[in-house]
């Protein structure tokens, strides 16, 4: 299942070339529908960025998510 990229903020930027709506801060991963985040942060009310996959490797992305995330290794 994909994740999508999920804040408390968002902020206009740029995503692969294109004008849209990025994370403000830090990266969280996040399920459509999910109540949370991956670090299992309560994410009701955060925004879901449609155009920003979750990257684990970006140095912005949280680090507690992208472990949730990962296959074990
Ligand atoms: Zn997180």
């Amino acid at each position: 299942m994909d994740y999508f990229a999920s804040a408390p903020r968002g902020t206009w930027g740029t995503w692969d070339g294109r004008t849209a709506r990025v994370p403000y801060g830090t990266h969280h991963a996040r399920r459509l529908g999910s109540a949370e985040s991956a670090c299992g942060a309560p994410a009701m009310d955060w925004e879901l960025f449609w155009d920003v996959g979750f990257a684990p490797a970006l140095e912005a992305s949280c680090r507690p998510c992208a472990r949730a995330i990962l296959p074990t290794r």
